[in-house]
């Protein structure tokens, strides 16, 4: 878990190597976890691949010895063409071996992916709004997403991991043949390779992070491009071509540092390639020297070349897997620093700690909805969006809400739906303050119509049950629904009638007009039996006939539940029992239509400036 407080705003810091290698166990053991037995499979597989390695340069050189011990005599082929035939049945066996294992670590791979992919999704539910306001957010679930797949090469260079410390020893046991110090002499040519694994990996890792703006950009160009929704406008201004570009530069961006990256990374690459070779030539020739004296054999000759070869492949590639090991969990601290993130330190995140036992949620409102005091602003931001705000919305009433752009009317319906929690002064429900209510049961009790709200690419049936997924299958109320929320007329033209797809996702999916997709979001409203309508201006691509048809129904349905709209109509804001206007974030009038057109303020104001674009 995270102590204190995360600031999504905050810059992350790259993980020491030791926290960073002490991520190691703990991807083992994820692996392990998301899939024993093909995680052992893949292990005891590496073991025995390395064994096999030394058995066949082994076999190579009982091959020669015994060619050379028949020379000039009669041949025994039995002799001769035993140890052949074990190399072939070993061969054969790798063969075997190898292609299982591609098997076995694509198991691996999709055990772990759909662990990690979990985790993931559950988390990103799990946060508040308040994580969701930040770029920063955005990098990092970008950071966490594209990394996922490093826990899969993280198990998969840990395997290698093994199965090279497995060649290792067994390359050691051949090359003692020839002198115990050649092993070592080539293991201490090749370890200050160690340096550069960590440091190119580091190094890759550091841009990576660097570059996770300049990526997202890049693909919110090619979304850009290919996202249906932008065609029409990308075509009317003509802009693909200025698209196309933009991808282009940034993309090149990107080719530009890891160009000057790997370049850097070759040049430090040869210097230790020097330094190996001339470790392996210094056992090569002292091999040359000990068979010219006949000290060892011309097959443990074969043998050694062989196996001093295989030594530094395997050395390189143990540092290799190990260098692998730990740029895989750099990339990993930022998958687990989401999985580890605990919603309730987000900046901004709801306490949801207070008291217990929570309080009953009415199931109907007998008092109303009152706000006392209520200041707030947004995390990271220093300015009040709301100050001091005070106003009832009783039991049953319609309430409107009024004011210019930016007044502050879509944060009220936020601190009304409680995805934020007022900085002082609170919002309460019948006498009590949100917060001793159940956070589900109070949204259960809450339904709103946002003015950017979902269009699924559901059927028409499951884009209205999803209002109330439990009775998602319940085709009498989605009906029913429907016809309050004026989408049933719609929906019975269609080809398939509710059970017609929706968008372009699928082939026979039908596209909806804007004043249609907006009935079809009222109509998944009135699934629910929520106490609290709140309509934050949703009906804005309707024309202003169907707009107060559609608020008449609704207030006629809505009967005996409280209402509250946000609405820049005016015709249909002055049907609402109460209107209250905000300015700058403060409430600045109250009332009804008749008493505020009396007040002569600024309601009157907005009011006979509408008024008169329709005379
Ligand atoms: P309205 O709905 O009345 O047009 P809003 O409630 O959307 O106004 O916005 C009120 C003010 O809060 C604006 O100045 C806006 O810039 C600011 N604001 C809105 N959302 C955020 C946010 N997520 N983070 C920071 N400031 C915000």
């Amino acid at each position: 878990m995270v102590s204190g407080i995360f600031n999504p705003f905050e810059e992350l810091k790259t993980k020491s190597i030791l926290e960073t290698l002490s991520l190691i166990p703990r991807s083992i053991a994820f692996v392990f976890r998301a899939s024993p037995f093909y995680f052992l499979v893949s292990n005891t597989s590496g073991f025995i691949r390395a064994g096999i390695g030394a058995l066949l340069l082994w076999l190579g050189k009982v091959v020669i010895d015994r060619v050379i011990a028949v020379f000039g005599s009669e041949i025994d082929w039995m002799f001769v063409l035993l140890p052949m035939i074990a190399i072939v049945v070993v061969r054969v066996i790798r063969t075997g071996i190898s292609s299982s294992s591609n098997f076995v670590s694509f198991m691996v791979m999709q055990k772990v992916d759909v662990k990690s992919q979990s985790l993931l999704l559950n988390k990103a539910a799990d946060l508040d709004l308040a994580y969701y306001e930040s770029p920063h957010y955005y990098d990092r679930l970008y950071q966490a997403r594209s990394n996922i797949h490093y826990i899969q090469s993280a198990s998969l260079s840990l395997i290698g991991l093994v199965s090279e410390t497995f060649m290792l020893i067994a390359m050691f046991g051949l090359l003692s043949v020839l002198h115990p110090m050649a092993f070592l002499l080539l293991f201490a040519t090749i370890s200050p390779r160690i340096f550069i694994e960590g440091y190119t990996a580091r190094r890759r890792f550091d841009l990576d992070m660097e570059l996770t703006r300049n990526n997202r950009i890049t693909y919110y160009f090619q979304s850009l491009l290919l996202e249906r929704e932008n065609v029409k406008e990308i075509k009317i201004f003509g802009l693909a071509s200025y698209f196309v570009e933009k991808f282009f530069k940034y993309r090149d961006l990107l080719i530009k540092a890891y160009l000057r990256l790997s370049i850097h990374f070759l040049k430090v690459e040869l210097v230790f390639d020097v330094l190996s070779m001339s470790g392996l030539c210094l056992v090569w020739l002292y091999a040359v020297y000990r068979a010219s004296t006949g000290e060892i054999t011309v097959g443990d000759l074969y043998m050694v070349f062989g196996a001093a070869q295989t030594s530094k492949d395997s050395i390189e590639a143990w540092f290799g897997q190990g260098g692998s090991v730990f740029e895989n969990s750099l990339y990993l601290t930022r998958f687990f620093e989401l999985v580890d993130l605990d919603p309730r330190t987000v900046d901004g995140a709801l306490n949801r700690s207070m008291a217990s036992p929570r309080a009953l949620l009415p199931a109907r409102l007998e008092q109303g909805i009152e706000l006392k005091n209520v200041s707030f602003r947004y995390p990271g931001t220093d300015e009040f969006v709301l100050k001091d705000i005070s106003f009832f919305i009783p039991a049953s009433a319609r309430l409107a809400i009024v004011g210019e752009n930016g007044a502050g009317k879509t944060t009220l319906v936020k601190l009304l739906t409680r995805f934020y929690d007022p900085i002082d002064g609170s919002v309460c429900l019948d006498g009590k303050d949100y917060r001793e209510y159940e956070l589900d049961e109070l949204r259960r009790g809450i339904t709103v119509i946002f003015q950017d709200f979902a269009h699924y690419h559901f059927s028409v049936a499951d884009n209205i049950g999803v209002g109330y997924v439990d009775l998602i299958n319940d085709r009498t109320r989605i009906e029913q629904s429907a016809k309050n929320g004026g989408a049933h007329d719609m929906a019975m033209k269609l080809p398939n009638q509710y059970d017609t797809m929706l968008g372009r996702t699928y082939e026979e999916g039908v596209d909806l007009s804007g004043g249609e997709w907006q009935n079809v979001a009222i109509s998944r409203a009135f699934m629910s039996d929520a106490q609290l309508f709140i309509l934050d201006e949703p009906t804005a691509a309707l024309d202003a006939f169907k707009e107060s048809e559609v608020f008449d129904r609704f207030a006629y349905l809505t009967e005996g539940r409280t209402v509250v709209l946000v609405s820049h109509r005016f015709s249909t804001v002055r049907m609402a029992d109460l209107i209250c206007v905000i300015e700058d974030g403060r409430v600045i009038e109250y009332g009804s239509h008749e008493e505020l057109v009396k007040l002569n303020g600024k309601y009157r104001r907005m009011y006979d400036a509408q008024a008169e674009r329709y005379h």
